[in-house]
């Protein structure tokens, strides 16, 4: 089967006059149909910049993607667009909902641009709508919505394209917790029902909903082993990514992986960075060290 992303190899730099800063390093991640993946790292680690590039958003200078086996470095902006409103449903931490639209209209939107008429538009967003519990609100403008009610018609406008991918940035960051985590149950429905969903966050507790999760430290990727999976309850609370409201509240003291070979420890389990492929261990036969909980560092 295709996967719905294949990134290989990808790196990508932001240029100030002459300086370059490289940003994502060498990623390759592949996510098939079905997956529910959070990408977790602390803040300026390069979270929006991956998803962007995920989202079709940005550019890349080096590397490959494939989104739905359709190769989005040599799109055009025009097919980029296209393609996004296809292919996408973004789920944003501020909602970015139209504030002087209506519920309905609101989620309508990605069919309007999509060229699918209003009639048609109106019943395939009330269906959304009405199955996220948002069908006495569809008349209301975003500012007489609570943030879980916005954040729902967010999602229902992220669904109503029927997309082969949500991308959600900080889908709970700008909630309470008792309303993040229903998101988050909706989440993990939605994936239920076939969704393929990919998550950005910096919280660790928000990561564990996801079926994956995939470390994002100073632009490169590592990826939990299945051990991740079996071995949930094992994380301690205090882990690689604090809990907290705001990325910018994050300020994490981490030694920074950037060899390939290199072997990272976080939360009890270390991995090791490699050119374009990503493993994961638990324990410490290796080094005959303990790893704490909690404790972050590299060793040479
Ligand atoms: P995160 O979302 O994990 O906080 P970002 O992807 O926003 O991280 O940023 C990663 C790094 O790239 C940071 O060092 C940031 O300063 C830098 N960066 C992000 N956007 C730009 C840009 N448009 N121009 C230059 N540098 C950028
Ligand atoms: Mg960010």
């Amino acid at each position: 089967m295709e996967p719905i992303i294949k990134i290989e190899n990808l790196s990508k730099s932001y240029h100030q006059g002459e300086s370059e800063l490289r940003v994502l390093k060498n990623i390759s991640l592949e996510v098939m149909n079905g997956d529910y993946l959070a990408i977790l790292g602390p803040s300026g680690s390069g979270k929006s910049t991956l998803m962007n590039v995920i989202g079709c958003m940005d550019r890349f200078q080096e590397g490959e993607y494939c989104l739905t086996g359709c190769a989005v470095g040599q799109l055009n902006d025009a097919q980029l667009t296209r393609l996004r409103n296809e292919k996408i449903g973004f789920i944003f931490q501020k909602y970015h909902l139209i504030q002087k639209y209506s519920v309905l209209l609101n989620t309508m939107m990605p069919l309007l641009i999509r060229g699918i008429p209003r009639k048609h538009a109106e019943e395939l967003s009330m269906e959304k709508l009405n199955m996220l519990g948002m069908n006495d609100r569809v008349g209301h403008k975003p500012n007489e919505l609570s943030g879980g009610q916005q954040q729902r018609a967010a999602i229902a406008r992220a669904l109503v394209g029927t997309p082969e991918l949500l991308l959600a940035d900080e889908p709970t960051g700008a909630l309470d917790r008792a309303t993040g985590q229903e998101v988050l149950k909706l989440f993990g429905e939605l994936n239920s029902m076939g969704n393929t969903i990919v998550m950005i966050t910096h919280d660790l507790s928000v990561a564990q909903h996801a079926k994956r999760i995939v470390h994002i430290i100073d632009g490169e990727l590592y990826e939990d082993g299945q051990e991740e999976q079996a071995g949930e309850k094992e994380l301690p609370d205090k882990a690689l990514v604090q809990k907290g409201e705001s990325d910018e509240n994050q300020e994490i003291p981490l030694e920074k992986p950037s060899m390939p070979g290199r072997r990272y420890t976080a939360h009890g389990r270390h991995f090791v960075a490699r050119a374009g492929q990503f493993r994961a261990g638990v324990g410490s036969k290796d080094t005959g060290q303990s790893h704490a909980a909690g404790e972050h560092k590299l060793h040479q």
